[in-house]
This record gives C-alpha cells, sequence and structure tokens, in this order.
C-alpha cells in the first residue's frame, strides 16, 4: 500500500517550515499549507537532503494508557474499563533524527512505540462512524516515559512531558485501516517490541470517538494509541528505531542526563 499511497512530511526548505507532499514516484513537492488544511503542491520540487521536522503540529497531543493487554500486563496494570487518556504537551515534540535528553530528574526512562492518529477535521462528541471521517491518516510515535516519576507522581504530567519526549514521524499515510500493522521498536539494532495494532483493545475509531466526548479535535491533533508489550529503558548513546507496515521508520537518539 506504501507504494502507491501519497504520503505527506513536513521540512526545512530555505530555512523556513514547510509540508511537502511525498509521492509514490518522483521528488517531494512543496505544498501551500497543511494537506488536512486544503494544502496543494505547489509544483516547486524538494531538495533530498532536506531536514525532516515533526509532520504535524498539533494543538493537543493526547495518550492512551494500557491499550495493548500483555503490555498492561507486563507493568502489572489492569486494563482499563474505558480508554485512559493523558496529555502530552506540544513542547514535548522531536523532529525525525532527533535526540531523547534523559533528565536528571529520573533515574528510568521508557521508550513506548506507538500508532499515532493525525486527525483531519474538527470533531465533538462523534460516533465511531464520524470519527472514520474525521482521521486524516497516520504517523510513528515514540511515548517516552520517566516510570519512576510516573509512578511517584500518581498523574502522569510529568513523567511524559519532559522536553523531547515526543518523537514524532517522519512521514502521514492515509490508510483505509490501521488495524493489523506490525510495529517493531529496535534499541542499538536489537528488538525489544515487535507488536500489532490489531491487538489494541480499543481500536482507533473508538479512541477518536471516546476523546471526542470530552474535548473538541482539531485538524493536526494526535493521539498516541497505546504501545504493545516490551518496553523497556534508555541510555545514554542508544540509538531507537520504530517501524510500522506502511508508515516507514522512525529514528532517533538518546542522550544525558547532561
Ligand atoms: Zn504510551
Amino acid at each position: 500500500m506504501s507504494d502507491v499511497t501519497p504520503r505527506y512530511a513536513r521540512v526545512l526548505h530555505d530555512g523556513a517550515p514547510a509540508y511537502v507532499l511525498v509521492p509514490p514516484a518522483g521528488p517531494a513537492q512543496l505544498l501551500t499549507a497543511a494537506p488536512w488544511a486544503d494544502g496543494r503542491p505547489t509544483g516547486v520540487q524538494l531538495a533530498h537532503d532536506a531536514q525532516m521536522l515533526c509532520p504535524v503540529l498539533p494543538s493537543k497531543i493526547i495518550g492512551i494508557g494500557r491499550n495493548y493487554r500483555k503490555h498492561a500486563a507486563e507493568l502489572k496494570n489492569e486494563v482499563p474499563e474505558e480508554p485512559l487518556m493523558f496529555f502530552k504537551p506540544p513542547s514535548s515534540l522531536l523532529d525525525p533524527g532527533g535526540t531523547v535528553q534523559l533528565p536528571p530528574e529520573s533515574e528510568r526512562v521508557d521508550y513506548e512505540g506507538e500508532l499515532v492518529v493525525v486527525i483531519g477535521k474538527r470533531c465533538r462528541r462523534a460516533s465511531a462512524a464520524q470519527a472514520r471521517e474525521a482521521i486524516f491518516g497516520y504517523s510513528i510515535g515514540c511515548d517516552i516515559t520517566a516510570r519512576d516519576l510516573q509512578q511517584k507522581d500518581k498523574q502522569w504530567t510529568r513523567a511524559k512531558g519532559f522536553d523531547t519526549f515526543c518523537p514524532l514521524g517522519p512521514l502521514v499515510v492515509p490508510l483505509k485501516d490501521p488495524h493489523g500493522l506490525s510495529l517493531q521498536l529496535t534499541v542499538n539494532g536489537q528488538l525489544r517490541q515487535d507488536g500489532s495494532t490489531s491487538d489494541m483493545i480499543f481500536d482507533v475509531p473508538a479512541l477518536v470517538a471516546y476523546a471526542s466526548q470530552s474535548m473538541t479535535l482539531e485538524p493536526g491533533d494526535v493521539i498516541y494509541t497505546g504501545t504493545p508489550e516490551g518496553v523497556g529503558p534508555l541510555k545514554h548513546g542508544d540509538d531507537v528505531r520504530v517501524r510500522i507496515e506502511n508508515l516507514g521508520e522512525l529514528a532517533f537518539h538518546v542522550a544525558g542526563p547532561a
């Protein structure tokens, strides 16, 4: 499917951020605006070595906790009866290829490879069918989490909200069905997570519909849909890659604490 589907990204072009269309073949083209804001191709082609940025600038980043049974079990948590939502601040976003900075406040910072939903249309109190219509596409994210602070603080704002704790990208891809995609995460080339998005407890339309009951979802908002089992700690110098079928690969480095 990745061979025929148009994909979208954001890059630095002549020193300014720009949305681009990445066609199935040929060079990427600049867009007039974000694709979910009716951005049209300008015909301007992009240099091959353009720096990739987060493909979205969300007004909010919603995370879903414990949405895979085996991950809930590995941290000795119950499976929630309804989706367990939290926020990550937009200031935690990290461009593809960037470096996660381990904070001195934590002794245990974990990776969590995740499928990310990108909203395309404003929606509020949506049904599952309306939620499907409101989705623009999908990307790859890593929900970096200071596990010790998550347990200590009870609520998760600090543990999941440090600067650089939200790697995202590099592409946004419209897919008809985001379930049944394989997801792998490697640290220094070693496989640590090997799951499938078909193992989600609450599926993607259910998550979007649920979130929209309490807050208006805006174009460009993103939802991190939870992580499969195999989470584990990061250390200075690690090279992390998250691959999701049809969505490509998100890479980042790890450094610190400074
Ligand atoms: Zn997560």
